[in-house]
């Protein structure tokens, strides 16, 4: 229990770009609890499930189960990593580039690093690479993130600046989410639109996504599409928009360029046309249309659903064409709003942290904006060539050219697409550097080096949520054990590598504190459209978050771009883009005949590495599958819960089969985050990789951000008849490691999975769930077993002839863990005899074990956690409304509690209750 005065700090959610503000409450060295920073204008208190576990992500307990915690280092290949000291592992990473560099030219390094890491991380990780070794080799996992967006705002409004803000939420009239579930992905936004709606009735929401996501279920219209056809869509709007007069002459005349081209393009798009391709009715394009002419003020969110596209920057320009044609930007309550994925996203592009960027929004292909960075650094020439973007370097380095990866603060083991190629490249390396706060990703444990990084709550800098709000973000309690912050591991290695290519010289990395380095950063917006020099930390400590553009002079920032209608471009016009519609990169076939698209769990964030070490989280979606809709289940033969084979051109992996209706036939979802930490197994005898074992590489030519939204595959029953199910209570201090216990034996099976679950500390357990051709040896199940407790003092029942071998243990009464193996009937009574852990057994032990044993009445399993605050599952709900009259939601939020803390779970709660006689249903565009 940690000691002290409680303290608090104001910092920042460092999940998604809304950029919640956060108290974290600390005793100690420890931090204890987490509130919602009221005075925050992104979220004014509210925090979604995510942001509102974050203290207990970061318990001591917890935490140093998966921590990294000290320097790692293996100095010949096949040797073991072992711990070292931070100057043996610093001197040995300076080295290792210096001799590269010095062998085979800077463009031999390659560094790729994170929309999670703060403004001052990206800023000296950028000036390394650009400044000291001269290769343009380092880019972020935004590329997979953001990068169409960049190019979007860039060839339409002529600058990276999202013109609009949160408080336009208050001002719309019609909410237009493209290829967004933000009641997921983005969830105290989406509150703040839920609010606003109720505020004003006549407000409308349309959602365009091939899924019925919670954001699509709430809309007043669904137009779903078929995937990737986003921009004939927003042709055929435009096409009717025209036709109905509904355009803004003054406004295209007066402050845009290019229209005619586009006019002549949208002809084609007539509605029975964009109808049949986007698979929707011809009646509901029409109404969107008219609702979109019609609105006062039209706010469009857009996220990975337009990004994530080989057709990705012509997404996004056809929406913003969409805007600029109707005079729909500069106005409160108008505007194409790109939501960022992470939560620095914006920062990492404000300081050209990418491969083809340059510091403060300037273009590496300018050489007046070179002549400007180099001038600001210090250095005689910034290189001119575009570095390697994520796909491209992870490419270069599988094929021998670039001979040194550092990667930070992202998993791209886990994430990047075709995950084949990426562990091929990170074994060809010669040297792959990870600086990783969590040593349990996939891609720490290929590390040569592991350089433990300081983490959430122990780190000082600045972030730029969606909205263009810089913010603060604060030390609660320092890093654990010899972690480090990101920026000063950097320095580190910089002054280390500029003694041995630049001796003599003074430092370009002269930092004692991140807020020197924002300084520098400050200095090299002067002039540019994202100018801050008017701001400062004082002003940040002051005021609270601010917005850009802050420049000298001003007394606050910018809320809104555009207002004067002048454009970022240099004769002060927005372009519009006319680029007809592409298909996907990779169409559908008689061999590969389903679509499988990609998207978020509610509360789960990217690859796991924070939120997958805590249980609670996992109640809503505890296991990974892939959805396909009921009616493709039965056309295939297959039930809920079969295991099958998904393959795509490029790998394949196992996966239970869950029927959702979400999915339309002919298509397949499988959410983003089951990488081969949580999902394992042979597959057909290839090695598998997790959900991007998958995906495809082909990116989007202009962005270079791959199409992971998107793959042709084929579903085929696997022939897995053995089953084994573990599962135990376990204290929390010691579910991480057990999960890490069993893990080591995912390659037993044909198929694995291992999740932990769990509320609160005594209720803390973990899922081992797998599958195999045949029985699996006796003593993989036993040291399984033993991790779980099972080996001493457990009931058994076996029968050897059918492989069936069933444990269940009671500690001081109650239940606390079972094993079940054997055929597929043999392990049924799983749904129940979880249902019963930790309680007492109703029936002697070895009785619960027998062949046909049934679930005592009382066992009704609860189903899914939907809110997670008051641990409240579907089968409670479902016992509230069935003698709930008047209203069902009070009624819920009173008797039960959910909905009434985060708010995460309402969106769902909704779908849950009966049609208000007075409500209309919202329309669902989908083919017949
Ligand atoms: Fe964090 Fe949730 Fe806010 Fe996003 S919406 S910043 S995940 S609390």
């Amino acid at each position: 229990m940690s000691q002290g005065a409680l303290r608090e700090t104001r910092t920042v959610c460092p999940y998604c770009g809304v950029g919640c503000g956060v108290i974290i409450e600390a005793r100690g060295d420890e931090i204890v609890g987490v509130r919602g920073d009221p005075q925050h204008p992104a979220n004014l208190g509210r925090l979604c499930t995510k942001g509102a576990t974050l203290h207990l992500t970061a318990q001591p307990p917890r935490a140093r189960q998966v921590r990294a915690l000290a320097p790692e280092l293996r100095r010949a290949r096949d040797a073991p990593r072992r711990a070292t000291d931070w100057d043996s592992a610093l001197a040995h990473v300076a080295a290792k580039i210096a001799d590269c560099v010095e062998r085979h030219g800077p463009d031999a390094i390659g560094i790729y690093i994170s929309g999670q890491l703060l403004t001052e991380d990206y800023y000296v990780f950028n000036k390394f690479a650009k400044g000291l070794l001269g290769t343009n080799n380092v880019d972020s996992n935004s590329r997979l993130c953001m990068s169409s967006a960049v190019a979007g705002y860039k060839r339409t409004l002529g600058a990276d600046s999202v013109p609009t803000c949160y408080e336009d939420i208050e001002h719309a009239d019609l909410f237009f989410f493209a290829g967004s579930n933000a009641a997921y992905a983005h969830p105290v936004l989406y509150r703040r639109v839920d609010e606003a709606r109720r505020r004003n009735p006549a407000a409308r929401t349309i959602v365009v996504d091939p899924r019925r996501t919670d954001t699509a279920a709430g809309a007043d219209l669904h137009l779903q599409i078929l995937p990737g056809t986003d921009v004939a869509l927003f042709h055929g709007l435009l096409h009717l928009l025209l036709w109905d007069e509904r355009s803004d002459r003054d406004f295209i005349a007066a402050r845009t360029e290019g229209f005619a081209e586009l006019k002549a393009l949208v002809r084609d798009y007539a509605p029975a046309t964009v109808a049949q391709l986007c698979g929707i009715r011809v009646d509901d394009l029409v109404r969107a249309a008219q609702w979109w002419g019609n609105a006062r003020a039209v706010l469009s969110f857009y996220c990975q659903g337009l990004n994530q596209s080989t057709a990705g920057t012509a997404k996004n320009a056809a929406l913003i064409n969409l805007h600029l044609a109707t005079g729909q930007i500069g106005r409160p309550g108008a505007g194409p709003f790109s939501l960022t994925g992470q939560p620095n996203a914006m920062g990492g592009r404000e300081v050209g942290g990418m491969a083809n960027l340059l510091s403060a929004h300037r273009d590496l292909g300018d050489p007046q904006h070179r002549a400007e960075v180099a001038r600001l650094w210090g250095v005689e020439a910034v290189p001119a060539a575009p570095g390697k973007t994520a796909v491209e370097m992870f490419e270069a380095a599988r094929a021998g050219r670039i001979k040194v990866l550092w990667i930070a603060c992202t998993n791209p083991a886990q994430s990047l697409p075709n995950q084949r190629r990426v562990r091929e490249a990170l074994a060809a390396a010669e040297l792959v550097v990870v600086q990783e706060a969590y040593r349990t990703t996939a891609t720490a444990a290929l590390a040569d080096v592991l350089l433990p990084a300081a983490a959430w709550g122990e780190k000082e800098g600045t972030v730029t949520n969606s909205e263009r709000r810089i913010a603060r973000v604060r030390r609660a309690v320092p890093p654990p054990a010899q972690a480090r912050e990101d920026w000063a591991i950097v320095v580190d290695v910089a002054r280390r590598v500029e003694a041995r290519l630049r001796p003599g010289k003074p430092s370009l990395f002269p930092y004692e504190t991140p807020e020197s380095i924002w300084l520098e950063h400050r200095e090299s917006t002067r002039g540019r459209d994202l100018d801050i020099t008017g701001l400062s930390w004082e002003i940040l400590e002051r005021d609270g978050p601010q917005q850009w553009p802050f420049p000298e002079g001003a007394r606050s920032g910018r809320a809104r771009l555009y207002e004067d209608g002048v454009f970022a471009a240099a004769n002060g016009k927005a372009r519009f883009i006319a680029v007809p519609y592409r298909p996907v990169a990779e169409e559908i076939d008689a061999r590969f005949p389903l679509r499988l698209t990609t998207g978020r769990l509610r509360d789960q964030w990217h690859g796991m590495s924070r939120t997958g070490t805590l249980g609670r989280l996992f109640g809503h979606a505890q296991e990974p599958c892939i959805e396909l809709h009921p009616a493709e289940l039965a056309r295939r033969q297959l039930a809920a819960g079969d295991l099958v084979h998904v393959t795509s051109r490029r790998g394949s992996l196992v996966l239970p089969v869950a029927a959702s209706d979400a999915v339309r036939m002919g298509e397949a979802f499988i959410a983003m985050h089951w990488g081969p930490e949580y999902v394992a197994g042979r597959g057909d005898e290839r090695a598998t990789f997790g959900i991007n074992a998958l995906t495809l590489e082909a990116f989007d030519p202009d962005s270079k951000q791959p199409e992971l939204k998107h793959a042709a595959v084929r579903v085929q029953k696997a022939e897995l008849p053995w089953r084994y199910v573990v599962f135990g209570r376990t204290a929390a201090a010691r579910q991480l490691a057990l999960q890490l216990d069993v893990r080591a034996h995912y390659g037993a099976f044909g198929y694995a999975s291992c999740v932990p679950f769990g509320q609160d500390d005594d209720r803390a357990g973990v899922l081992f769930r797998a599958a195999a051709a045949q029985p699996v040896a006796p003593r993989t199940l036993a040291a399984i077993e033993h991790a779980f407790g099972l080996e001493h003092g457990a009931a058994v029942f076996a029968d050897a002839r059918r492989g069936v071998c069933s444990r269940l243990r009671v500690h001081e009464g109650r239940i606390v863990a079972a094993a079940l193996a054997g055929p597929a009937e043999a392990v049924r009574a799983e749904a129940w005899l979880r249902e019963l852990l930790g309680k007492p057994p109703p029936l002697p032990a070895h009785r619960l074990l027998r062949p046909g044993a049934q679930p005592p009445a009382q066992t009704a399993p609860r189903g899914r956690i939907v809110c997670n605050c008051f641990d409240v599952a579907e089968a409670e709900i479902a016992r509230v409304l069935a003698q709930a009259d008047g209203d069902a939601l009070a009624r819920l939020q009173s008797e039960l509690k959910c909905g009434t803390r985060c708010g995460s779970c309402l969106p769902e709660l909704r779908r849950f209750l009966p049609p208000r006689p007075d409500a209309q249903d919202a329309a669902v565009s989908r083919p017949t």
